[in-house]
């Protein structure tokens, strides 16, 4: 735990067994699944990593979580309104996701929230709970209103959110077209903006939202068209992740003000929209930083209901009932990431030649004085040193490039250069303050664990905005980890890596990793990646879907658990074809190749049929590197 943070930011669903395996427990309690069964299992279905575990339970858990804080704020509030959540599909649109959060969320009346057409589509279909709300945000033209129209004729509540004035001229134009209605809400431009990462949601520059002036004109002209009596909610949404409460209260405070504003100019009002960003603590700090959140599920809807209720009483209005559209703090933390290490880059580790006996005699110079920093003098600091080794090393890059150095010498220098970083990173490890130069020494001479993954499929965020995961071995956690490590995938990418990692004060630059055992498999799992991640990898340098199990608890068994579903990551073929390639087409392109080598005796008739046959199964294979056992499975079925 002191390497990985577990307690920190698992809240209570991690344990290691005392064989150092890793377990999850959904519910909090002793029930509890190890990781290394469901790899094993999925693996014995042909499902090897990189593989999502989905913790069907853990999504359940949130759902009921947050319609508990949330039921126990207004209790405590003595609050007449009530709480209406909705899951915004956006974060996680897998069927089985939204299937287990409607079903978890259905004593609540819990709905959805739609962001865009197909989503909409999707959101139609599968919120068939009573009373539930169906919010409709994003940018619309007719057709997507149409279609939320449908929805209220079919009897369901469905909120269309005006997020452009010119919603405003469609809505009354189908309303008057069809004679139907849907409930009318309204975005806010709020001037309290958010901060994190996704702090541009709010303010003065926002993409959506309506600004005073907007939301003014908007209401006349709703008003004029007699649709006044639909207006009915109010939505803010300051951005995903806000690490701190204190914006989410000013934002709720301001938006409250705007709620009790449109009561009095007389509209029906009945519902306020909070929107997303309840944060997710990924570092487990609890602090403002970026990747983590000062409050708690519970201080949230503490702080909503009490500040609502405030603002309100103060203008004598009536309370409205809360919505939440919280989609990463709901279902962030059921999904791991299972990766196989395959491979570690050592850097820099060719031990120098630091026997005296078998030095030349007519060494260069600069080779000595590389010699006497390495022995070190007590009058030198360690910082001293280092930089006096830096300055040598560029002396011989220097040198060699003016021709008066050899290749050998050079390579001498660097393993010297190396073997002083070494000796001054054990020197300094323990010592209480270490200088920034020499603290980076761990980052720069960690070895790079080659995982079988790619960043830009499976943790896209960790590229595009330096979000932190947290990642740790899902075995031998009862061994000492001794190797700093950072993580490269498998693309072709230099970006491809992970080198930040959480930490308690500030990100680290490596992560310490235990040392690969020829012939074993080493698997990390990389947590809280249930939210975004998976719609919005890429398929860069074609690497797909990685394959997926879905598990739930048994109800009984202390140790039980079962997978209930299975998908397969996708195989070359199915990439392929969202490139406008047909495998079949290139398989026939191929064939044509090594007939021809055939006819022109270049290729045995017997090695082109085995040709052929390596080039069609790889097609219909997945995409990721084989393990060396499934290696070994492909020759003997051979
Ligand atoms: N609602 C709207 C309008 C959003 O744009 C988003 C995402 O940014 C969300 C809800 C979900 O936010 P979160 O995942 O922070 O709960």
């Amino acid at each position: 735990d002191a390497y990985y943070g577990f307690s920190r930011w698992g809240k209570g669903h991690f344990s290691v067994d005392p064989d150092g395996a890793l377990c999850v427990h959904p519910m909090a309690d002793a029930r509890k699944i190890r990781l290394t069964d469901v790899l094993e299992e999925a693996r014995q279905m042909g499902l090897s990593a990189p593989l999502t575990i989905r913790v069907q339970d853990l999504l359940r858990r949130r759902v009921v979580e947050l319609n508990e804080a949330f039921g126990a704020a207004i209790e405590a509030e003595q609050y007449e309104g009530r709480y209406q959540g909705v899951f915004p599909i956006k974060v996680n649109q897998l069927r089985e996701v939204v299937d287990e959060i409607l079903d978890a969320g259905k004593p609540w009346h819990f709905g959805l929230e739609a962001g865009s057409k197909p989503e909409l589509l999707i959101a139609l279909a599968m919120l068939q709970t009573k009373n539930a709300l169906l919010v409709c945000n994003g940018y619309k033209d007719a057709d997507y209103i149409r279609l939320a129209m449908l929805g209220t004729r079919l009897g369901k509540k469905v909120v269309v959110v005006i997020e452009q004035p010119s919603e405003a001229d469609m809505i009354i134009q189908l309303s008057r077209e069809t004679g139907v209605t849907p409930i009318i809400g309204l975005r806010l431009k709020l001037s309290t903006t958010g901060e994190g990462r996704w702090s541009t949601s709010s303010g003065d520059h926002a993409k959506f939202g309506l600004s005073a002036p907007e939301l003014v004109s908007v209401v006349k002209k709703l008003r004029r068209a007699g649709l006044k009596d639909f207006i009915q909610l109010v939505h803010f949404h300051i951005g995903s992740q806000v690490p701190s409460i204190i914006t989410l209260k000013k934002a709720v405070v301001e938006a409250a003000r705007f709620y009790c504003e449109l009561h009095r100019m007389g509209l029906p009002m009945k519902y306020l929209d909070c929107g997303g960003g309840l944060g997710i603590d990924y570092d487990g700090s609890r602090s403002n930083f970026d990747s983590s959140a000062n409050y708690s599920l519970q201080e949230y809807a503490r702080d909503m209901v009490f500040n609502i209720k405030s603002v309100c009483e103060s203008s004598e209005v009536p309370v409205p009932d809360i919505v939440t559209e919280s989609g990463r703090a709901l279902v962030a933390l059921h999904s791991i990431l299972i990766v196989e290490v395959v491979d570690n880059i050592a850097k820099n580790d060719e031990p120098a030649d630091i026997s005296k006996r078998k030095r030349k005699p007519r060494e260069p110079q600069v080779l000595k004085d590389l010699r006497e920093i390495l022995d070190g003098d007590e009058h030198w600091t360690p910082l001293e040193r280092f930089h006096d080794a830096q300055q040598k090393k560029e002396e011989a890059q220097s040198l060699f490039s003016l021709g008066y150095l050899d290749l050998e010498s050079r390579a001498e220098t660097e393993r010297l250069y190396w073997e002083i970083c070494r000796r001054l990173r054990t020197a300094t490890s323990v010592r209480g303050y270490v200088p920034e130069e020499l603290a980076e020494l761990n980052a720069t001479l960690a070895e790079q664990y080659v995982c079988n993954f790619s960043v830009f499929q499976s943790l896209l965020d960790h590229w595009a905005l330096d979000q932190l995961f947290p990642i740790a071995p899902i075995h031998r956690l009862d061994e000492e980890p001794t190797v700093e490590a950072t993580l490269v995938d498998i693309t072709c990418d230099s970006d491809g890596k992970v080198n930040q990692f959480i930490d308690l004060e500030d990100v680290k630059q490596s992560l310490r990793l235990h040392p690969l055992e020829p012939g074993k498999p080493y698997h990390l799992g990389v947590f809280l990646v249930g939210a975004y991640q998976d719609i919005m990898g890429d398929l860069h340098n074609l690497f797909g879907r990685v394959n997926e199990v879905h598990v739930f608890l048994e109800d009984d068994e202390e140790d039980g658990y079962y997978i209930e579903e299975t998908i397969s990551g996708f195989t070359t073929d199915e990439v392929l074809g969202f490139i406008q390639h047909k495998g079949s087409d290139l398989i026939r392109q191929m064939k044509k190749q090594i007939d021809r080598a055939t006819r022109n005796d270049q290729v045995k008739p017997r090695e082109g049929v085995r040709m052929l046959s390596l080039y069609t199964d790889l097609i219909g294979e997945k995409t990721y590197l084989k393990s060396p056992g499934q290696q070994k499975a492909r020759r003997r079925r051979k």
